[in-house]
């Protein structure tokens, strides 16, 4: 009898963070076992997809991707809450769209399906960050929030990689009034990126100069998850039935 063929997880590697020998990881949805609309590498919980599947697509992704443990991961709510983790992850009952951490081998993740995924560290002390941020988030400078904190442990602001993952583009994201006044008013010059739809990566990016980050330290991975039905889950086009993928930023403790 033929063996079935392996299943592949799929993701976008940082080739920034990968130079500092630090992962930074952005999931696709090929290479799970979930079946439409989650198909099929989906680890959005609750949504409809048995946490059988979920369980195992992270089994198989975690095992692919030589993460050094699970990753940790929140309820996200669209604000600016943190949590600091420490260790092996879980899916914790806490409400936080930002996950921090100053110890290796503590994976840290966020899921997004058109919000945009922040990946943060800083390579001298080893502080990581993961933050989602849709719009609301974009607005409430989500970003800026998560620099702040990694700051208080110690990081250094010149020294802090970012990687801005897939999102939905400009191309796709059309905003309504009450969006669009928000964001152009989340930092300055944010308003290029703000008409009739909106670049939720571009005015992210504005935050983390405003910041004080450089801009050689900030990757910006041009996806448009909402363009591309093949390699990515996109909330909106979609119409909310659909699967979520994960971003993880890991530090390996040395050998
Ligand atoms: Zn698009």
């Amino acid at each position: 009898m033929a063996k079935a063929s392996p299943i592949q997880p799929e993701w976008i590697e940082s080739t920034l963070f990968a130079q500092h020998h630090i992962r930074a990881i952005f999931t696709l949805r090929r290479g799970g076992i979930s079946q439409p609309p989650f198909d099929s590498q989906n680890f959005g919980i609750g949504l409809g997809d048995p946490d059988a599947n979920i369980n195992e697509n992270l089994r198989t992704f975690i095992r692919a991707s030589a993460l050094p443990s699970t990753p940790h991961q929140a309820i996200q709510i669209h604000q600016t809450s943190t949590l600091w983790c420490n260790g092996s992850g879980s899916s914790h009952p806490n409400e936080a769209d930002i996950l921090l951490s100053d110890q290796p081998d503590t994976p840290l993740a966020v899921r997004t399906a058109d919000c945009l995924p922040i990946l943060l560290a800083d390579p001298n002390t080893g502080i990581t960050a993961a933050a989602h941020a849709g719009w609301r988030g974009t607005a409430s400078n989500v970003a800026e929030h998560a620099i702040q904190n990694m700051c208080e442990r110690g990081a250094k602001k010149a020294d802090i990689l970012a990687s801005l993952g897939p999102c939905i583009g400009p191309c796709c994201f059309q905003i309504g009034e009450e969006a669009a006044t928000a964001l152009k008013n989340c930092t300055p010059s944010a308003s290029e990126f703000v008409d009739n739809c909106a670049d939720l990566r571009q005015i992210n990016r504005l935050q983390l100069l405003q910041c004080g980050l450089t801009d050689t330290n900030i990757e910006l991975i041009n996806a448009c998850t909402a363009c591309d039905n093949k390699r990515f889950f996109s909330f909106r086009r979609d119409a909310g039935q659909t699967g979520r993928h994960i971003a993880v930023v890991a530090i390996a403790s040395k050998p």
